[in-house]
């Protein structure tokens, strides 16, 4: 394998990025927003010159997808923007570019997004039921059905993704597969995970695969798929419809992880449950800023040899890690 790519101690090469574009989200889902949030500042927040200068070295560097998410990504001004821009980096090996969403926005965005070479969605919906959404997000589900059709009609492939907490929409695994699979959706559902921005979360809250599988099983006959290079374990139900399920606390999936992520202020994380990130918005502002030549390869080499120590770091998984609490959550990282 090409030396240029990043890789960790264990040998794992990465090949995917997450850049979280805000932190805000005009949603409050119980498993990730706090009660209060404190937003990140404007002048903070990384620009997207720096983010694509960011994105195109890492490109440089083995990544071959970059998911945009946030916060919702749809709330940042000049998203749209952005993704077209990537489109530069195809042609030195970037292969998609993705974005996960809570499709409250999609309906305007839709097209636009289409056009500006967006690959595909990821987008949240985890109840099927308006009452239950509205009290897991504080938000109105009818926007979010809109998105989704606008997804379907401009063209814009999508995976719907659940996550499932014990006793708020643990009722939704089948009324969710039914109306995914009678759609032809593909459809995740994800284990709840201690990234909830007032660190509430219990293990006893988390459904977990096996949970989710027995009750799939009073339905349909399970066959697990072979695993791809994806976290989701996938099961065909009655030899005709797929589903997946990343199931990070009863199953982790870390010794495949090609991820990394960054976040909308510039931090860089080796992992969803790093205890520490690196922070590269003052390096990645020098280098947007400065003129010469020289000076801005001499900064460069800084950032790839930071960037570097930094990812060979990575630790070698979620259960490996002594999870304090952090005062950094899911809508800051960038799930
Ligand atoms: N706002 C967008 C959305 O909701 O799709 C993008 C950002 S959101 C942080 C990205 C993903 O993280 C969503 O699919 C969300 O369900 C997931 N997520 C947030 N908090 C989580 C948690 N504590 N455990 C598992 N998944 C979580
Ligand atoms: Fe917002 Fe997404 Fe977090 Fe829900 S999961 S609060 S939509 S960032």
């Amino acid at each position: 394998m090409s030396p240029a790519i990043f890789s960790d101690q264990y040998g794992r090469y990465k090949r995917k990025l997450r850049i979280s574009v805000t932190d805000r989200c005009n949603f409050k889902c119980m498993y990730c927003m706090p009660e209060h949030p404190e937003w990140i500042k404007k002048k903070d927040l990384l620009d997207f010159e720096a983010l694509y200068l960011f994105c195109e070295f890492m490109v440089q560097n083995g990544i071959q997808k970059i998911r945009i998410t946030g916060g919702e990504p749809l709330m940042r001004q000049g998203v749209v923007h952005f993704v077209r821009d990537l489109q530069k980096l195809r042609s030195i090996g970037l292969k998609r570019i993705s974005m996960t969403t809570n499709a409250h926005y999609l309906a305007k965005y839709a097209y636009d997004l289409k056009q500006a070479g967006l690959d595909d969605l990821n987008i949240s919906l985890d109840s099927l039921d308006a009452q239950q959404f509205l009290k897991l997000t504080k938000k109105s589900i009818e926007p979010v059905l809109q998105g989704i059709q606008a997804a379907q009609l401009v063209g814009l492939p999508f995976k719907i993704n659940t996550v499932l907490m014990k006793g708020k929409n643990d009722d939704q695994i089948l009324p969710l597969v039914n109306w995914a699979k009678a759609h032809s959706i593909p459809l995740r559902f994800i284990e709840f995970m201690p990234l909830d921005g007032d660190a509430l979360w219990h293990n006893h809250d988390v459904v977990t695969e096996q949970e989710i599988l027995s009750v799939l099983a009073t339905q349909f006959d399970l066959r697990e798929l072979k695993q791809e290079h994806e976290p989701a374990r996938l099961y065909r139900l009655n030899d005709e419809y797929d589903i997946g399920i990343i199931s990070t606390i009863s199953h982790s999936f870390c010794g495949e992880c090609d991820r990394i992520r960054l976040t909308a202020q510039g931090e860089l994380y080796n992992c969803l449950f790093a205890p520490q990130g690196l922070m590269l918005k003052p390096l990645l502002d020098q280098i947007v800023a400065e003129k010469n030549t020289d000076l801005r390869q001499t900064l460069q080499r800084t950032i790839h040899e930071k960037i570097s120590a930094y990812i060979w770091h990575k630790a070698k998984g979620f259960h490996s890690l002594n999870k304090q609490p952090r005062k950094i959550s899911m809508h800051t990282l960038g799930g």
